[in-house]
């Protein structure tokens, strides 16, 4: 049974009452958050963010990849963001699993070869977080001025802690 139609409703009721054609692109807060995808996470939620404020780029973890990066620097660089956010969180799918038992199910499950993707896991959360600040601090593309700070959302209580 499809969620779709459910999300579709949520959506036409949503359009009603709609009233932001007039934001800009730029997110008007000048920030960027990097996060996981992990579906307790809703950064709108717990950092009072409203639409038009603030880039949110999710991916399994949270992680620095090539891609987040790609992201990062159009938000820099086109759309005016000064400040950078890295959140992971505790119970993070990311820290249960390994790329050598991913490459095994999915050799198993699909018969398909999958070990030229590292799929980022992590088992320090904090030094996940450091890792992950580093890679966006090193790249040349993004320039030292930017502030990038790094935490954990804590899914037990809702709070932020930052990761010095
Ligand atoms: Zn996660």
């Amino acid at each position: 049974m499809s969620v779709i139609p459910d999300l579709l409703a949520a959506n036409g009721r949503y359009a009603e009452r709609f009233d932001k054609e007039e934001l800009p692109a730029a997110p008007r807060r000048r920030v960027a958050i990097l996060t996981c995808m992990d579906a307790r996470l809703v950064p709108s939620r717990f950092l009072g963010l409203e639409e038009g404020d603030a880039h949110v780029i999710c991916n399994a973890g949270g992680r620095a990849t090539d891609d987040a990066l790609r992201s990062l620097i159009i938000s820099y660089r086109l759309l005016g963001t000064r400040e950078f956010l890295v959140i992971h969180h505790t119970d993070c799918g990311a820290m249960s699993v390994d790329n050598e038992e991913l490459w095994e199910r999915l050799r198993r499950e699909t018969g398909a070869d999958a070990s030229g993707i590292d799929f980022l896991p992590f088992r320090d959360l904090e030094a996940s977080v450091r890792e992950d600040v580093a890679a966006i601090r090193d790249s040349p593309l993004i320039p030292l001025t930017i502030p990038v700070r790094g935490f954990v959302y804590e899914v037990e209580t809702g709070r932020l802690r930052e990761v010095g």
